[in-house]
Order: structure tokens, then C-alpha cells, then sequence
């Protein structure tokens, strides 16, 4: 029997797009007299966007989002961004050109959500992205050298990952062998991938978290800055800001409120 037939070999040849739609869409080409070339052109359509949504589906696994924020939920109005600059952003051109991107500012200002936003702008266009925050990338990178499992790490998701987001630069201070790795991570994507990198931390700062190596801050800095958008975000909290919008807040040292 036909039918039969076409399963098998859409299961053979792993067509499970066509699998799925074959029969719909040939009861519509019945229907609509649909010519032979506009059937084939209907079912690699579906065989197309089938293969599309999974590897979007699989991009977003990988990346490890947290939650998933988007930019539509982003509001300009609270914010002191420059909305063309992150228009721009949000082509992707910067992965194509090995550029990063760091996000700097205060607590609540906005830069998971970025991160995060872009990340998932990112794997829309089904480039490959790793979200992860500092502190994780330190201890996953430590344990993995001392299993010695290092190389695999950073050939698996390191290598793997065009763009690199690595959340939260400084409120974990890395010691040594963990700075090292981060050397080791920022020098293997230097024009060869991107990475964001969100920090409430100026640079002068920085030295501070890696393990007060002036030297060793100076080299991922400048790795990091040398093709690179720096974001600075100002302002304060935006959930605080919405607290006072609401009336919650009235900033008396005593209240009760927050
Ligand atoms: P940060 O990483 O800078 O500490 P977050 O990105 O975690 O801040 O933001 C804190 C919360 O406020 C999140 O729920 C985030 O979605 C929201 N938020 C921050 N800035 C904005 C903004 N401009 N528009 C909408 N939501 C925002
Ligand atoms: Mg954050």
C-alpha cells in the first residue's frame, strides 16, 4: 500500500515534516487542484519549517535561559538605552563580526533582561548561545580542569557557542585557578565568537573580582573591549521604580514599605 510506503521511507530518510503533512496537504491539492510542482513546493514547505522549529527548539535548550525574557517586554521609557543601538544589536550583525557586548550598571537596571533578550533574538536566528552566569562558569570551569574534563567543556558549549553570555560579573569573586579559566574562555572566543558579559561593576573594578591580578584584568579587558559594544545603563532599579510608581515607596528611612 502507498501510504505504507511513504511512512517508511519518510521515516528512513528522517522526513518527519512531510511524515506529518503528506496527508493534509494532499487531500488539499485534491480539493484545490493544486498542480504536481505547487504539492512538492507545499511539502518541502512543511518539511522545511518543521526541521526550523526544531532546531530553534534545540538552539533554546542549549542556551539554558534562565526564563525567557524578549525585548517587546523591554520598556525604553524606563530606561536611559539608546533603543537604535540595541535595534542594531538585535540584527545579529555583531555575532557575524566577533563583536561583545557589556552591559554595565546598578542592581535591577534591566541586564539579564537584555542578555537574556538577546540571547533569545539569537537562537530565533539559529545561532548557537550559552547563557550562564559568572558564578556557575567558574565552578563548572574549576571542576571540569580538576576532573580533567576541561578540554571537552570548552570544546562542548565553549566552542560550540557563538555567543557566550556569561551573566553577573561581579558579585562572586573568582580566585586564582578560576580567573586563569576565564582568561583561557575570554582569549578562546577573541575573534572568534562573541560574548556578553553584564556587570554592576565600572572596569576600574574589575581587578577586584579576579582575584586582584592587575595584569591578568588588564588582558581579559582588554580582549573583551578591544571590538565590543559597552552598554551603560543608568538609573535605578526598575522594580523599585515600580514600587514608587505605585505609591508603595514613600522614602521615609522608617517605612515599612520595601
Ligand atoms: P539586572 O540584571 O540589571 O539586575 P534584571 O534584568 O534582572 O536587572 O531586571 C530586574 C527585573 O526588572 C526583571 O524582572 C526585569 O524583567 C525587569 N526590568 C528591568 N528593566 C526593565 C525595563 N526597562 N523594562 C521592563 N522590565 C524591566
Ligand atoms: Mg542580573
Amino acid at each position: 500500500m502507498v501510504k505504507t510506503r511513504i511512512e517508511e521511507y519518510c521515516k528512513k530518510l528522517k522526513l518527519s515534516g512531510i511524515l506529518t503533512a503528506y496527508s493534509s496537504l494532499s487531500d488539499r491539492a485534491a480539493k484545490e487542484n493544486l498542480s504536481f510542482s505547487e504539492f512538492l513546493f507545499l511539502l518541502l514547505e512543511s518539511e522545511y519549517e518543521t526541521r526550523n522549529e526544531r532546531s530553534k527548539q534545540t538552539i533554546l535548550k542549549f542556551a539554558g535561559f534562565p526564563k525567557i525574557k524578549t525585548i517587546d517586554t523591554f520598556d525604553f521609557s524606563f530606561s536611559s538605552l539608546d533603543k537604535t543601538l540595541i535595534n542594531e544589536i538585535l540584527t545579529m550583525r555583531f555575532v557575524d563580526e566577533t563583536k561583545n557586548i557589556l552591559l554595565i550598571g546598578p542592581s535591577g537596571t534591566g541586564k539579564t533582561h537584555l542578555a537574556i533578550a538577546i540571547g533569545y533574538a539569537a537562537a530565533q536566528h539559529r545561532i548557537k548561545t550559552k547563557f550562564i552566569t559568572m558564578a556557575d562558569l567558574a565552578i563548572t570551569l574549576e571542576a571540569a580542569e580538576t576532573q580533567n574534563r576541561l578540554d571537552s567543556y570548552i570544546k562542548k558549549v565553549i566552542n560550540s557557542a557563538r555567543l557566550l553570555i556569561i551573566d553577573e560579573f561581579g558579585y562572586f569573586k573568582l580566585n586564582e585557578k578560576q580567573s586563569n579559566l576565564l582568561f583561557q574562555i575570554v582569549n578562546k572566543k577573541y575573534e572568534t565568537g562573541s560574548i556578553i558579559i553584564t556587570t554592576n561593576l565600572s572596569f576600574i573594578r574589575w581587578k577586584e573580582v579576579l582575584n586582584n591580578d592587575e595584569g591578568l584584568t588588564t588582558a581579559i579587558l582588554d580582549r573583551l573591549i578591544h571590538h565590543s559594544y559597552i552598554i551603560n545603563i543608568k538609573g535605578e532599579s526598575y522594580r523599585l521604580r515600580q514600587k514608587k510608581k505605585a505609591g508603595l515607596l514613600d522614602f521615609n528611612p522608617n517605612s515599612q514599605g520595601f
